[in-house]
């Protein structure tokens, strides 16, 4: 067995070393005191510049005419009759009618939660030739110049069924941001600017590629490089497939780390922390063009939607319908992300969190 310097039973090492601290405690108060007396002006000097160095700096304190956002507030029943209602609109792949209806829809709730919606339209090349998207988006103007986005996509993957509605993707994030808007308009918290984005095109066709999948979120992305916001966005939250009633969110390695330690402390403050965990893998979503952005970026995703664990195999698939869903689930998520909100609302991004 090999011992240390503080192990109890090294009595003449621990000795030694009290010996040498206390000699070197007096060697260095002489020293300073020589200096004093051969030269006062600049030991002086010297020292309250060392002293200014070891100033502790204040931790990122909230002000107080900032109230916290309740996570209690959230309703995990509301989040879930949201996406009944949500899936009640239809199927609603990208450039059809149903995602048209979906677009108004969504934009007609923003409007009765009290958020004013816009619905940005635009065409992109698809494997299926040009096709129309649209995002619709709402902003809760903050007290600070800081933005944060929360983003769920809408749109339902084509190919599956004539009926197929998507119930856990993406019915169920589309819900609870639903919720979480109507939450967040309602506390009227101060701190950043926030961007509520429900994203269309997000499903590929055939395969991920230049032009195919993550339309929404890569328009998004050049709208905010396009109006010079990127460098106010402190974080981007995208919600994805958070209903699953056997709720397993995994968080997939190619999140900003910042955000996914942020979003496992809220965890563990929620006393929830068992239902997230770190992913094996990068995951392709919506977080991703973001990310390439320089922004920072997490995605809160549970990618094991299935008759057993790790089968995934109600993902993508007609098994996907209302009844594999939990008001529990999306309350989990949605309070995860209030928690989260509060730990960044404050942050300066230009001097503080910079690094993504
Ligand atoms: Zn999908």
């Amino acid at each position: 067995m090999t011992c240390c310097v503080k192990c109890p039973n090294n009595q003449s090492g621990s000795t030694q070393l009290r010996f040498s601290i206390v000699f070197t405690m007096i060697a260095m108060t002489t020293m300073v005191f020589c200096l004093f007396v051969i030269f006062p002006k600049e030991s002086a000097s010297v020292f309250v510049r060392s002293f200014s160095l070891f100033k502790i700096r204040p931790a990122v304190k909230p002000a107080s005419n900032m109230p916290l956002l309740d996570p209690l507030v959230l309703d995990g029943k509301r989040a879930l009759e949201e996406t009944s209602k949500f899936l009640a609109v239809g199927p609603r792949c990208s450039g059809t009618d149903g995602a048209e209806r979906a677009a108004n829809y969504l934009a007609n709730r923003l409007k009765e939660i009290g958020i004013d919606p816009i619905i940005d339209e635009f065409k992109d090349i698809t494997p299926e030739g040009e096709k129309t998207f649209r995002n619709v988006m709402g902003e809760l103007q903050g007290s600070k110049e800081a933005i944060i986005i929360l983003v769920s996509h809408y749109d339902t993957k084509s190919g599956i069924s004539p009926e197929f509605a998507g119930a856990n993707d993406s019915g169920s994030s589309t819900g609870l941001l639903l919720e979480l808007a109507r939450v967040m308009k309602n506390s009227k918290p101060g701190g950043s600017t926030i961007l509520f984005a429900f994203l269309d095109g997000e499903e590929c066709i055939k395969e991920y590629g230049s032009h195919d999948g993550l339309h929404g979120s890569k328009h998004l992305v050049k709208t905010l490089v396009r109006n010079m916001r990127v460098h106010k966005i402190i974080a981007v939250f995208v919600i994805d497939m958070v209903g699953d009633k056997n709720l397993n969110i995994g968080i997939p390695r190619n999140s900003s780390p910042p955000l996914t330690s942020i979003v496992f402390n809220s965890a563990t403050e929620e006393n929830v922390r068992l239902n997230f965990s770190l992913a094996d893998g990068n995951i392709l979503d919506d977080h991703v063009p973001f990310l390439q952005a320089g922004m920072r970026a997490i995605d809160i995703i549970d990618f094991d939607y299935g008759s057993e664990p790790g089968k995934n195999d109600y993902w993508h698939t007609a098994q996907d319908t209302f009844d594999k869903l939990s008001a529990e689930s999306l309350q989990i998520v949605g309070r995860v992300v209030l928690r989260a909100l509060n730990t960044l609302r404050d942050i300066d991004p230009t001097t503080e969190f910079k690094t993504p």
